[in-house]
Order: C-alpha cells, then sequence, then structure tokens
C-alpha cells in the first residue's frame, strides 16, 4: 500500500458522514461513503461516524452489512469509530438498550450516554498517546452525549483519559491492533491530527 494512496471508507447509514470523508480527504486518504457490501469490500480501513448507535446498529442489519462489517473487522480491516461508532466497535456494552447488538473488535467494556445529563455535550483539552505533539498541543476534544470506556483487556493501549473535571481518569480514546476509537468527534474540530494517525495505521497495515 505504501505505493498508493489509501482509500477509507466512512459507513454512510447515519451520523457525520461527510465530516469524516472530508477530514480523511485532508489526511491523505480517500474517503469514500459506504452503504453496500459491494463497497465495503473495496476499502483498505473503515470509519464508523458518531450518531446514534441504536440507529446505526438496526441500519446495518437493514442493509445486510452487519454480518460482513463485522467480519472484515474480526478479520483485521482497520477501523476507526467515533463516538457511536466507539459503541459499535466495543465487544461488550453497558446501557445499551435491549436489542442493541455491536460489532465488536475491541477487548473493551464502553458505557453508553456515560457523562450524565447535566453534561450532555462538554468540550475539554486532551494529551493523546500517539497524537503528533499532543502534549505540547493538546487535542481539543468535543463529547456529545459521549460514551467513555469502563473496562479494557490486556491487548488495549488506553490512549487518553479525561484530565479534570468530574469525569477526570475515565479513558476516552483506545486502540488494539488496527482498531481505534474515541468518545469524541474530532471530525468537526478542523484537527485532523486523529484522522492522520487513523491514515497512518491504515497505510502501515497495507
Ligand atoms: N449517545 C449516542 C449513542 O448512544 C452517541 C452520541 C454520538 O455519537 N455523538 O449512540
Amino acid at each position: 500500500m505504501a505505493d498508493r494512496t489509501p482509500v477509507i471508507g466512512v459507513l454512510a447509514l447515519q451520523g457525520d458522514v461527510r465530516e469524516h470523508v472530508a477530514a480523511l480527504t485532508a489526511s491523505g486518504a480517500v474517503g469514500v461513503p459506504v452503504r453496500r457490501p459491494v463497497e465495503l469490500a473495496e476499502v483498505d480501513g473503515i470509519v464508523i461516524p458518531g450518531g446514534e448507535s441504536t440507529t446505526i446498529d438496526k441500519l446495518l442489519r437493514a442493509f445486510d452489512l452487519f454480518d460482513p462489517l463485522r467480519a472484515a473487522i474480526a478479520d483485521g480491516l482497520p477501523a476507526y469509530g467515533s463516538c457511536a461508532g466507539m459503541i459499535l466497535l466495543a465487544d461488550r456494552l453497558a446501557g445499551g438498550t435491549a436489542d442493541q447488538q455491536t460489532l465488536g473488535g475491541l477487548d473493551i467494556t464502553v458505557r453508553r450516554n456515560a457523562f450524565g445529563r447535566q453534561v450532555d455535550s462538554f468540550e475539554t483539552d486532551l494529551v493523546v498517546d500517539g497524537v503528533v505533539d499532543s502534549a505540547e498541543r493538546p487535542v481539543h476534544a468535543v463529547f456529545i452525549r459521549a460514551p467513555w470506556v469502563e473496562e479494557v483487556g490486556p491487548g488495549v493501549r488506553t490512549l487518553a483519559r479525561v484530565e479534570v473535571g468530574h469525569a477526570a481518569g475515565r479513558i476516552v480514546a483506545v486502540r488494539e491492533r488496527d482498531v481505534l476509537a474515541t468518545s469524541f468527534h474530532p471530525e468537526i474540530t478542523g484537527d485532523l491530527r486523529l484522522h492522520r494517525l487513523f491514515v497512518q495505521i491504515v497505510t502501515e497495515r497495507g
């Protein structure tokens, strides 16, 4: 792959698809929307956007994408999930609806809508392991009815924790093999460093 531009799909059933396509394209990849199994088969990596995880779960099944996407990720397709996308990539889910399923891929337990009613949405600065210069120039993280990671398995690297406030210490970015997830939404801040990290993961795998 080093000799060609990686093609990275954005699951385009619901959520902030356009922002991810734009961020990927600005980060040295070709970003393409994915709605059908034939489109999934063409990509070198997949982004699962934020939105509503229960809705994306239902649409995945309605579009016959649930099983192919789960199989592709289990088979090593690099994946990046933000917010609802993190929920969908978690092997275990707390606070889901009764029939809600996840694709899995990350040996983590995620808690949905974890930050509580008072703080549905908030912003904070984070140092994110693996993100260029984030100790000097922190990532401005936007959380919107976000999940946090409650438990990580032994193969999972914790990349970032909330540093201040009532949720200080909570894990909000993780990586296991070529699967990356953040509780927050880098696609809406104009900071491309997380998308660049994912493009690098996809490129190095190929
Ligand atoms: N609360 C949403 C869910 O459970 C996630 C919110 C988001 O993606 N911004 O799916």
